[in-house]
C-alpha cells in the first residue's frame, strides 16, 4: 500500500526524515492540506499566503522530476489525512512534528485514526533533548547554548530519497483555486524580486550568503547593510533543514551567526513550556499591566503599522515590512519597543499585525521576541529599559535605511535624518512624532510600576 507523507512547514525533498522513512516503506503519496479551521485565529496570514502559493508550485516542480507530485487538499488537516487515507489504503502517514498548539492538537486527532510517524530535523537538536542538570526545560537563552553546542553538529543532512509512485493518484485540489495571492491592490509586487520561495531558492540562498558569515557580526546591526543570511521565511516553511544550514556555515567561520540561528530552537523549546506563548504572558504579573485601548490607541497602532510614527527609524522598519514582508532583525526590536513602552500598546496586537504581514512569521519566533522586547518573557529584556529609537537609529546608522523606505526623507541630510523633528528639518508631509520620548519614557515608567514584582 502506498505511504502518505504529511507536508506543512517542511516543505523539501533534501533532509526531510518524513520523506525518506516514507520512501523507504513504499510508494509515497505527498500530500499539503491549507488547513485554516486547526489554527483558528493563527491561520497563516497574507504574506505567507504568497509565500506558500510559490512555495508549493516549487515542491511540485521538484517532485515532478523525482517522478511524483503533491497532492493537495483543503479543511481540517486530520479530517484530511485520514480521509485521503482511507480513500487509497494507505495505513500509515509520515510527518515531521510541529510544536504549534494547533498542530499537536491535529498530531493528536490524527493519530488516533492512522498510523502517524512523527519525525524530527526542523531543529538542530530536538526540542526537549537539551536539558538541563535538573532535566528542565531552559528558561534562558545563554544556558541553552551552551548545552546545545553539546549536542553539535547535528546529524550529515541526507540526500533525497528516491521515490516511487502509487499505482493511482488520489484526486487533488488545484493550487489556483485557493486564492492565495492578493488580488488587487497587489501590495506583493515587491516580494517578486526580493524572494525566491521553494528549496532551490532557500539553497541559493545559502550559497550567497556562505561569502558574508565572517563579517556577520560586525554587519549583522546594521540595517542598511545586506549583513544577515535572511534564510527566515525558508526556515520558517522548512524549505531547507537547519542541520543543512549549521554544517555549510560552520566550516564558513560562522560561529556568531549558529549562536542566533540557535535562538530558533530556543523558542521552539519554550512552546513545551508555554505552547500559548504567543497569547499568554510568560510571566503573569503582566496580565495586569495598564495597557493604552480605545480610540486613541486604536489611531496610535494604525500610524504604527502605516509607519507614520513621525520617528524615522520605525516609519522606515514598517514599510519595509509592508512592502517586502520583511524587516530587520534590529529595526524589529526597536519598532516593537516603540509599540509597545512609547505607546502603551499590547505586545499581542504587535505580533498579530506581524503574524499577518510578515513572510517569517513563526508562532515560537514571533512570540518570542515580542515577549523579550516586552519584558513579559522568560528571557526577556526588563520593560523598564526603555530603547531611545531616536539614538539606536544613530548608533546603527540607519541613515541610508531611512531614506530608502520613507521617500519624504529622501533627501534629508545625515545630521537631520535621525529626527528630523528635533532639528527643525522635517519635510512638509512628513508626520509629527506621536508621542516625545521623554514624555512616553515617563508614562512607561509609570505604568510597569503598577504592576508589582515585574522589573
Ligand atoms: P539572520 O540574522 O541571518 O539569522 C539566521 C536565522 O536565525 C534566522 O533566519 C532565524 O531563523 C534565526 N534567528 C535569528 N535571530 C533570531 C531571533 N531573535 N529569534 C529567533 N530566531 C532567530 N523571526 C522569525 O523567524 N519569525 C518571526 O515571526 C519573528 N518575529 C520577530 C518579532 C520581533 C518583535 C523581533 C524583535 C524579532 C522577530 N524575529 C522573528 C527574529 C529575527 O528578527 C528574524 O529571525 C531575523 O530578522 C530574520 O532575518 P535573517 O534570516 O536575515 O536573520
Amino acid at each position: 500500500p502506498p505511504v502518505i507523507v504529511w507536508f506543512r512547514q517542511d516543505l523539501r525533498l533534501a533532509d526531510q526524515a518524513a520523506l525518506a522513512a516514507a520512501a523507504a516503506e513504499g510508494p509515497v503519496i505527498p500530500f499539503y492540506v491549507l488547513d485554516d479551521e486547526t489554527p483558528g485565529k493563527w491561520r497563516i496570514g497574507g504574506a505567507q499566503r504568497w509565500w506558500l502559493y510559490h512555495s508549493l508550485q516549487a515542491l511540485d516542480a521538484s517532485l515532478g522530476r523525482h517522478r511524483s507530485r503533491l497532492i493537495l487538499r483543503s479543511g481540517k488537516a486530520a479530517e484530511v489525512v485520514a480521509a485521503v487515507a482511507k480513500e487509497v489504503g494507505a495505513t500509515r502517514v509520515h510527518a515531521i512534528r510541529h510544536y504549534e498548539p494547533w498542530w499537536r492538537e491535529a498530531e493528536d486527532a490524527l493519530g488516533k485514526a492512522v498510523d502517524l510517524c512523527l519525525h524530527d530535523g526542523n531543529q538542530l537538536a530536538p526540542p526537549g533533548a537539551v536539558r538541563t542538570g535538573s532535566g528542565g526545560i531552559f528558561k534562558i537563552f545563554t544556558p541553552f547554548w551552551r548545552a546545545l553546542q553539546e549536542h553539535m553538529p547535528p546529524p550529515a543532512p541526507a540526500e533525497v530519497p528516491s521515490l516511487s509512485a502509487p499505482s493511482r493518484w488520489p484526486k487533488s485540489e488545484r493550487l489556483e483555486e485557493w486564492a492565495l495571492l492578493p488580488e488587487k491592490p497587489d501590495w506583493a509586487e515587491a516580494f517578486d524580486t526580493e524572494w525566491t520561495p521553494g528549496e532551490a531558492g532557500a539553497a541559493e540562498r545559502l550559497e550567497d550568503f556562505v561569502a558574508e558569515v565572517a563579517r556577520y557580526k560586525a554587519r549583522r546591526d546594521l540595517p542598511a547593510e545586506e549583513g544577515t543570511s535572511r534564510l527566515s521565511p525558508h526556515l520558517h516553511f522548512g524549505e531547507i533543514s537547519p542541520a543543512t544550514v549549521w554544517h555549510r556555515l560552520s566550516r564558513a567561520k560562522g560561529a556568531e551567526f549558529l549562536r542566533e540561528l540557535a535562538w530558533r530552537d530556543f523558542a521552539q523549546n519554550e512552546l513545551l513550556i508555554l505552547p500559548e506563548l504567543g497569547e499568554a504572558n510568560a510571566r503573569e504579573a503582566f496580565d495586569r499591566f495598564p495597557w493604552r485601548s480605545g480610540k486613541a490607541a486604536a489611531s496610535d497602532l494604525r500610524a504604527w503599522q502605516q509607519g507614520r510614527t513621525g520617528y524615522p527609524i520605525v516609519d522606515a522598519g514598517m514599510r519595509q515590512l509592508w512592502a517586502t514582508g520583511w524587516m530587520h532583525n534590529r529595526v524589529r526590536m526597536i519598532a516593537a519597543s516603540f509599540l509597545i513602552k512609547h505607546l502603551l500598546i499590547d505586545w499581542r496586537d504587535g505580533a498579530a499585525w506581524f503574524w499577518d504581514t510578515l513572510v517569517d512569521a513563526d508562532w515560537g519566533n514571533n512570540s518570542l521576541n515580542w515577549q523579550w522586547v516586552a519584558g513579559s518573557g522568560f528571557d526577556s529584556n526588563p520593560f523598564g529599559r526603555i530603547m531611545a529609537p531616536l539614538s539606536q537609529s544613530e548608533k546603527f546608522d540607519a541613515g541610508d535605511y531611512i531614506r530608502a523606505w520613507v521617500p519624504e526623507l529622501g533627501e534629508v541630510d545625515d545630521a537631520a535624518i535621525h529626527d528630523p523633528h528635533g532639528v527643525g528639518a522635517a519635510p512638509e508631509g512628513y508626520p509629527e512624532p506621536l508621542i516625545g520620548h521623554k514624555e512616553a519614557r515617563a508614562r512607561a515608567l509609570s505604568a510597569v510600576a503598577k504592576i508589582k514584582s515585574a522589573r
